[in-house]
């Protein structure tokens, strides 16, 4: 059986560490807050700024969301975003995804500050990111560097095979991973022979999106299985991309779902709001 890569206990670390940095910032007269955009009644939305705003009241971090009906205008959002780029008081802030069909996130995202934009998802941040300047990170991804980094798994020289590209997971892993020395493949949906890649791989990132689709034909004895899929079971609870049962006899650590990457994600937000609070600094 596989070691267990805790993301409870790694992101309960990422957040004391944290409360500890708000705390040094708050003696030091400097606000640390984060202000989210919430547009429509999206229920996942609702229920994921709700505890983003939980999250960070448990660290100290002053939280402030600006709700829009789904009738709101591109203007009316832009105009807010320039005005939270401009806000001493605001130390980060992001747009809760998905917005409604009739709004277009590209140039809202594209028009936040990369010194305040602490979802990592702008242009401008994933830039910097590929050329190797500092910037603020995408959660998810560096949310899985954290937490094999914190369980002692080394990256560097490794084989990382990444199965998934999109611009909110895959492509910003894929960098991170080479930034820590690892030899980096990106599978995707046209990948031929996909469990030939997988199985060479001494850590594998799944970010697919498909249910359970990684078994233990995907994974090489020994690897180290990182699950980054999230879904909703029948029963109402939750299931990755990788049928755990199977590759946890194969694999040397495995993620679970829930307790794995999604509480990383989580903490990744905060650890991006102190940071923007110390650029603001110029610390
Ligand atoms: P996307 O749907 O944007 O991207 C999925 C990627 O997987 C695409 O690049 C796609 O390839 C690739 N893919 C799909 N099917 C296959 C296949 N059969 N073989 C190989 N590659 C395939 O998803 P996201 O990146 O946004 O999210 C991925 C998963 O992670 C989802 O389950 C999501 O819910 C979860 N997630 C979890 C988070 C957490 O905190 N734990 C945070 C964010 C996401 P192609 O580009 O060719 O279409």
């Amino acid at each position: 059986m596989a070691k267990i890569l805790d993301g409870r206990t790694a992101a309960a670390q990422v957040r004391s560490e944290v409360a500890s940095v708000v705390a040094g910032l708050r003696e030091r007269g400097v606000p640390v807050r984060l202000d989210v955009i919430l547009v429509g009644d999206d229920p996942a939305s609702i229920t994921y700024v709700a505890s983003k705003e939980r999250d960070s009241e448990e660290v100290g971090i002053e939280s402030r969301v600006h709700r829009f009906s789904a009738g709101v205008s591109q203007k009316e959002l832009s105009g807010l975003v320039g005005r939270l780029n401009e806000d001493t008081a605001v130390s980060g802030f992001f747009i809760q995804l998905p917005l409604p069909e009739e709004l277009d996130s590209m140039p809202l995202i594209s028009s936040i500050t990369p010194a305040k934009d602490v979802d990592g998802l702008s242009p401008e941040s994933a830039g910097r990111l590929a050329v190797g300047l500092p910037s603020l990170l995408p959660c998810t991804p560096h949310g899985v560097i954290q937490l094999l980094k914190r369980n002692g798994i080394d990256l560097s020289g490794r084989e990382a095979v990444v199965v998934g590209r999109s611009n909110l997971v895959g492509k910003p892993l894929a960098q991170l991973l080479l930034r820590e020395n690892a030899t980096v493949t990106v599978c995707h949906s046209r990948t031929r022979g996909l469990p030939e890649v997988t199985r060479r791989a001494d850590i594998l990132v799944v970010a697919a999106g498909k249910r359970e689709m990684i078994g233990a034909e995907h994974v090489g004895e020994g690897a180290v299985v990182v699950d980054v899929g999230i879904h909703r079971k029948e029963d109402g609870g939750l299931v990755g991309d990788v049928r755990f049962d199977e590759v946890d006899q194969r694999a040397s650590w495995i993620s679970p779902v829930p307790g794995g990457v999604g509480p990383m994600t989580r903490a990744m937000l905060l650890h991006n709001t102190v940071v923007a609070a110390r650029m603001s600094l110029g610390s």
